[in-house]
């Protein structure tokens, strides 16, 4: 389902950036619907750690929890009810999810409303809850503390090399602990990158064919070759335009982004999860087995291998790491000197 138009983009604030997992639409989308005394809804960690759930914020306060991607099947409760008393009230709703998620209150209120913008994120799949539950205990066994506080795209090593960073409390009372857990290494993220552990409609996504929101946000895999001058490796999100709506309230916050316009195929070409479904492993179903009978050390060993690279990346990890470091301690380098330095040395 081919948008109306399409974007490069980032928020040309950087904290605001370096909290987000793209390039920070988000923020600048509920933002001007908070300052029209409207609701957002998004999704946030429970307090406990042990699940994602939806959540109506009327203030920046509230913000900082619904930034970033949880990577995990969110709860809607009685979510859609709530949108729906808040648009007969009169107020503006910003309502943001999965394509699934978008399509399901979009059906529920069976009318358009003028107040109301739906923005969905592109997405290759939501997993299981209870495989997040049973890493959260594994990694609280492990840690020996309670997490507290978990960013599943922290970007110290850049938003292409992301990584997990996680908060634990208690080791022992009221100290803290903070991991930093690269993709390649968490045995998480390796079992979703790997699409082992997605809801069984992840395979088949009827969101793919058919996408009810006025905005789509994504990570813009592929800019490096789109639109390099936009690559600074503080992230970048792909912006797909869907109805007058959403053009009309992105031109309101373009003049806080960064943005160039690109063809759909030139967008999508990195993102292939804007148009099609992942293909079901052969190993999912016995996976799910797994999941409810072995522990979590025995799901890694078995689903969870960290990937080997060869030796030339790994010198080029190693070496671009080091540069990072170091233009870190001689001044807070800006990003742009940064990434031009690291561009000049080819790492
Ligand atoms: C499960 C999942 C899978 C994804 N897969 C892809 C992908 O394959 N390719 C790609 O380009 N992008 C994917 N994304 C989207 C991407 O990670 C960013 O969320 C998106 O680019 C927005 O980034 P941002 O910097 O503008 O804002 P952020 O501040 O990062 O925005 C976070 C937004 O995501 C919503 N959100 C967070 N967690 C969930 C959740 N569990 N369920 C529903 N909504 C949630 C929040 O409510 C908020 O609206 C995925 C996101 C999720 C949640
Ligand atoms: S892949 Fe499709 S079905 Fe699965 S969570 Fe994303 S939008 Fe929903």
């Amino acid at each position: 389902m081919k948008p109306e138009k399409v974007y490069a983009c980032y928020n040309i604030n950087k904290d605001l950036r370096l909290n987000s997992s793209s390039g920070a639409v988000f923020s600048s989308l509920a933002e001007y619907v908070l300052n029209k005394q409207g609701v957002v809804y998004g999704v946030a960690m429970s307090e406990d750690c042990y699940s994602a759930e939806f959540i109506a914020v009327t203030d920046e306060v509230g913000m900082a929890r619904l930034r970033g991607s949880k990577y995990l099947q969110a709860k809607i409760g009685n979510t859609f009810k709530s949108v729906k008393r808040n648009l007969i009230a009169g107020r503006h709703v910003l309502f943001t999810g999965t394509g699934c998620q978008v399509n399901g209150l979009k059906n529920f209120l069976e009318r358009d409303y003028d107040n109301l913008i739906c923005v969905d994120v592109i997405c290759h799949g939501a997993p299981s809850p209870a495989l997040w539950k049973k890493y959260a205990e594994y990694q609280e066994k492990k840690n020996g503390g309670k997490l507290r506080d978990i960013n599943f795209r922290c970007k110290d090593d850049g938003w292409v090399d992301f990584g997990m960073k996680e908060m634990l409390k208690n080791i022992p009372q009221s100290e803290e602990k903070k991991l930093y857990i690269s993709r390649d290494k968490d045995p998480y993220m390796q079992m979703f990158l790997r699409d082992y552990c997605l809801r069984p409609s992840c395979y088949e996504c009827a969101a793919k064919e058919e996408r009810k929101s006025d905005l789509t946000i994504a990570d813009f895999w592929g800019i490096k070759d789109v639109a390099p001058e936009m690559n600074d490796g503080l992230g970048t999100s792909l912006v797909l335009i869907r109805t007058k709506k959403g053009q009309e309230i992105f031109n309101y916050i373009s003049c806080e982004m960064k943005l160039k316009e690109v063809t759909y195929e030139a967008g999508v070409k990195g993102n292939p999860a804007e148009y099609k479904s992942c293909i079901r492993p052969s190993q999912r179903d016995t996976f799910f087995d797994d999941m409810y009978t072995m522990s979590f050390e025995e799901l890694e060993e078995k689903y969870a291998a960290p990937i080997k690279y060869s030796l030339k990346t790994r010198v080029k990890r190693k070496v671009k790491k080091i540069m990072k470091s170091m233009l870190r301690v001689i001044g807070g380098a800006e990003s742009n000197l940064e990434y031009g330095l690291l561009f000049v040395f080819r790492v």
